[in-house]
Formats: C-alpha cells, sequence, structure tokens
C-alpha cells in the first residue's frame, strides 16, 4: 500500500472527507493545510494574522507560508508511516519545492489521488457543509450528516459553517483552483504518479476506489 499520498481536487471535492475516514481506518497520519491555517487563525498566532485575509477572500496563503508549515510538521515524520496530504501542494511552486525538499529525505510523493469534479456539484456540496472546530472533521448536513446534530462523531467538538464557504467566496475558490492548482494534473501526470476518482459519486463509492488504488 502506497503510505505517501496527496488528494488533488477542487474545495468540495470530497477529498477531505475521504481523508478523514483513510485516517480512522488505515492509521494514515493525515493534515490539511486548510485546518492547520484555520487553527492559527483561531490561535490568533502571527502566522494566523497574517493568514487570515486570505482565508476570507478564498485567495491562497502565499507558498513560503505554507511550504513552511509542511516542512516543519514532516521535518520529525517516518517514511513508513507517511501522510496523506489534503490541500497541499495547491501551486506548481509549492509542488516543484516540495518534491525538492522531500525526496532527498525519502518522503517523496509516491501517489497522487485526483477527484474529478464539476463547479455545480462544489456548489451543492460547500453550501451544506459544517466542519468541527476542533478537529476539522468535515460533515454534511444531508450528504455526510453527523450523529447528533452539531457535534463531531469523533471529539463531540462543535461543528460550524466555515465563513469562506459562501456562494460568492466559493466561485472565487474555484477560480483560483482552475488557475493555480489544476496545472498540477499534467504535472503529477507527467511522473506517472497520478490516479483519477470521479467525484461525483458518493462518499462511500469514492471512499473503496480511493482505498483499492491505494493498493496498486
Ligand atoms: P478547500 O479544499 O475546500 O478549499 P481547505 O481547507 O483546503 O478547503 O482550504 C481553505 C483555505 O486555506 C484556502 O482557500 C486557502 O486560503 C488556504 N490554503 C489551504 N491550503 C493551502 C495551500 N496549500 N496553499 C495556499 N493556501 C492554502
Ligand atoms: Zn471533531
Amino acid at each position: 500500500m502506497r503510505r505517501r499520498v496527496i488528494l488533488l481536487g477542487p474545495p468540495g471535492s470530497g477529498k477531505g472527507t475521504v481523508a478523514a475516514q483513510l485516517k480512522n481506518e488505515c492509521g494514515f497520519d493525515h493534515f490539511s493545510t486548510g485546518h492547520w491555517l484555520r487553527q492559527e487563525v483561531a490561535r490568533g498566532s502571527a502566522l494566523g494574522r497574517q493568514a487570515s485575509l486570505f482565508l476570507e477572500r478564498g485567495e491562497l496563503v502565499p507558498d513560503e507560508v505554507v511550504l513552511a508549515l509542511v516542512k516543519d510538521a514532516l521535518s520529525n515524520a517516518q517514511a513508513d508511516v507517511g501522510y496523506l496530504s489534503d490541500g497541499f501542494p495547491r501551486t506548481l511552486a509549492q509542488a516543484r519545492a516540495f518534491d525538492a525538499w522531500s525526496s532527498p529525505r525519502g518522503l517523496g510523493i509516491e501517489q497522487v489521488i485526483y477527484f474529478e469534479c464539476s463547479e455545480a456539484l462544489v456548489l451543492n456540496r460547500i453550501t451544506g457543509r459544517r466542519s468541527c472546530g476542533s478537529c476539522g472533521r468535515v460533515y454534511h448536513v444531508t450528504l455526510v450528516p453527523p450523529g447528533q446534530p452539531g457535534r463531531c462523531d469523533d471529539c463531540a467538538g462543535e461543528l460550524t459553517q466555515r465563513t469562506d464557504d459562501t456562494e460568492s467566496v466559493v466561485r472565487k475558490r474555484f477560480k483560483i483552483y482552475l488557475r493555480e492548482t489544476e496545472p498540477l494534473i499534467d504535472f503529477y501526470r507527467q511522473q506517472a504518479k497520478l490516479d483519477v476518482v470521479n467525484a461525483s459519486q458518493s462518499v462511500d463509492v469514492m471512499m473503496s476506489q480511493t482505498m483499492s488504488l491505494l493498493q496498486r
């Protein structure tokens, strides 16, 4: 099974939901740069203050800031435990810098799974999205409801709607995704690391397809 994996796809493609399930079922060291950044903002750290305007506007946080976060977290990572990344890298510059940093450390990406999804579907999913303020786990009011309304199944944290999950900000995030992140699909295809999941399917189907791709 591949242990160092990147999930790629537009906001709302379901990659965060699949990532959380994979973490529970396969023990991946799952990380989400978006969740880390929101935590920094909530904490009011210097980094959080630097990132908050970008997050609110639905714009990308500067590459150096995100790269520093990821390198710091993975510096102690073990290659055999691996990682499962949701939301990083998001630009070609991040992808190139991460390759240059991770490969010599034995932490290079083994596989990239691309969640292919249309803008219409993204909009519908994101407006119903709720996430846990403590652990970051993502739900959907009808598609992936929690056991108890408003409470996280994992840690009983409060579920809230993100301020960047409004229709106008989501449209902007999708545009930025097309411009900045979509070029990564060809980048990883050329490295023969890319696999594709049709992200218009149910979470269960995406989950089982992702599991079998990881075992290929
Ligand atoms: P989504 O995948 O739904 O956009 P995320 O939680 O992954 O949600 O990201 C939310 C926000 O966090 C992004 O809009 C961006 O501002 C910031 N962010 C997350 N990851 C990155 C990254 N790799 N590079 C730059 N900004 C990022
Ligand atoms: Zn939680």
